[in-house]
This record gives structure tokens, sequence and C-alpha cells, in this order.
């Protein structure tokens, strides 16, 4: 049975003044049970990561910094949130939800966090809405524990996973693959292993083009023993902050595609959401709702 991690502490929006449609995680699991998609059992409460662990990807001045609320007012406005406990928490909570991800996907071949794919996260400072690297903690998890040799992160989110690239550039184990707009923030991109920069108002069919060129080859030449995809859906033409004009049928064929990958080669794979800035809460919540249906169908 394939498992949902997910915590209702996304129930509580974030104070007023923030621009992050935080609630769309509360709706995921609600339309994902509501379409019958997923049975209540399926869905799995994380708890927080223990520091300990986060410690092994992130520097101990930047943790130290942030747990007692004391980063400077300039890297707080590069995260983009007003930093409190309760934003701690739920950053910890989703970094553990993606690690239990990882344990049952080797059970049940994947495993989805309603939340998660913070990839703008360096190793020692957070930026765009990210504070801790969900998939770089669980994949120095994952390594450290020998769980895992070699791991793919496979980033489609239409912004650059720069801090994903920093933590592993020089970690021959992990093979960071990045497909994202090349006007689009970060401004300053960080080298991923393979990185495809896509043009203001890429196509349905460049896009997938492109996605097919490039990502079996990578999983050919890596040869991973676990992969971790982050779904974003800022891809869509809709998106406020995406830039490119994919239809959401076309993202949901990227998902297919990839979960089709995976499948095949018979990888253990964790999937966590990233982002999606659609003005209507609706495109975004039936994008994701639709990489859970694509993964379900193709894993199950
Ligand atoms: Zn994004």
């Amino acid at each position: 049975m394939i498992k949902i991690l997910y915590d209702n502490c996304y129930a509580h929006p974030l104070p007023e003044g923030h621009r992050f449609p935080m609630h769309k995680y509360d709706l995921i699991p609600k339309q994902l049970l509501h379409h019958g998609v997923i049975t209540l059992e399926q869905i799995i409460a994380p708890t927080p990561c223990p520091l300990d662990i986060v410690l092994e990807t992130h520097s101990k001045n930047y943790i130290d910094s942030l747990i007692s609320l004391q980063l400077d007012a300039a890297h707080i406005r590069r995260i983009g949130f007003p930093l409190s406990p309760e934003l701690i928490y739920r950053e910890l909570m989703l970094v553990q939800g993606t690690i239990e991800c990882c344990n049952f996907a080797f059970t049940d071949g994947v495993s989805l966090n309603v939340a998660g794919g913070t990839h703008h996260a360096f190793s020692n400072k957070g930026e765009g809405f990210c504070l801790l690297n969900d998939f770089a903690v669980a994949a120095n998890y994952l390594l450290n524990r020998k769980h895992a040799k070699r791991i793919l992160i496979i980033d489609l989110d239409v912004h650059q996973g720069n801090g994903t690239a920093q933590i592993f550039k020089n970690n021959k184990n992990v093979f960071t693959f990045s497909m994202h707009g090349k006007n689009n923030f970060p401004f300053l991109k960080e080298n991923s292993s393979v990185d495809i920069e896509l043009a203001d108002y890429t196509s349905d069919d460049e896009y997938l083009n492109l996605l097919k060129q490039h990502l079996p080859n990578c999983i050919k030449k890596h040869n991973p023993d676990f992969i971790f995809y982050l779904s974003g859906v800022d891809i869509l033409k809709s998106d406020k902050l995406g830039k490119l004009n994919i239809s959401a049928n076309a993202c949901r064929m990227r998902d297919r595609f990839v979960f089709e990958q995976c499948k095949n080669y018979n990888i253990p794979t964790t999937v966590a959401m990233g982002g999606g800035y659609s003005p209507n809460i609706a495109d975004i919540v039936n994008a994701h709702c639709a990489t859970f249906e694509e993964a379900i169908g193709i894993f199950s």
C-alpha cells in the first residue's frame, strides 16, 4: 500500500502577509480522499526530524541561528517567511516526512510527501521559502546508513534546485538533474550534475521532448539505487511565477514519464511537491493530485 506523508500542521496558514499558498497542502489529501485515489489508511503523519540528522547536511552555525530565531534580517528576507517556532517545527516535519517516504519506498516502490521539495536551502543558509533541504537531508540519511549507494535527484520544479546542487557538488554518489526556467529565480544558478535550461514560453512538446531526451540517459549513466523526484507544478502556463507554457495535461505526462522510468528500472522513489503558484488554487491542487494519481497508477 503506497504511503502518503502528511501532517495537518499545514491546515493552519502562516500569518497574514506571506504570499505562499500553504493551504494547498491541506487541500491535496482532502481531494485525493474525496476522489477515492487514496484511503485514510495510506496517510501517515511524520514526527519532527531529530536535529542530529539535520546536522548531517546543514551547518551547525546555521541550524543554531535558525532554531534560536537569530538569523539576521537580510537572511530572513531571502527566506521570504516570517521566522517563528511554528515555521521551524513545520520544516522539521516536512524533512522527516521525506525521510519516512524513503523508508516506505523500499517496500512499496514509491512514497509521496504532501509537502517538501525545499530545494533552495543550502548547507549554510535558506532562501526562496526554503529553510531545510529535505531531499538533501534524506539523501545523506540514506547514504550515511548505507541504505543507498547511488542517488539521483530529479528536480522538475520550474526553479533551479540551487541549494541541492551546492550541497552535493562534490559528492559523486549523488547525481542532480534539474530542468528549470533559464530566466527564472534563482538568477545566480549553481551547477547541478545536469542542468537543462528552458526558454520562456517553452511549449508542451519542447518540454516533454527535452525530458525524454535527457532523463533516461542520466539514469543509465548514474545507475542510481534510489531516486528523489521534485514534482513542482510551477511549470504550468497558469503559474504566476513560472514563465513557461505547459498545459495541465503535459504536466501529468511529465509525471507519468518520470514514474515509468523509475518503475521500469525498479528504483525506489520518493516524491515531494515543490512549488505551484497559479492564481486559481484549484489549478495547483489538481496538478499536484495528478502527480499522486500517476504514481499510484504506475506503482500499484
Ligand atoms: Zn519553484
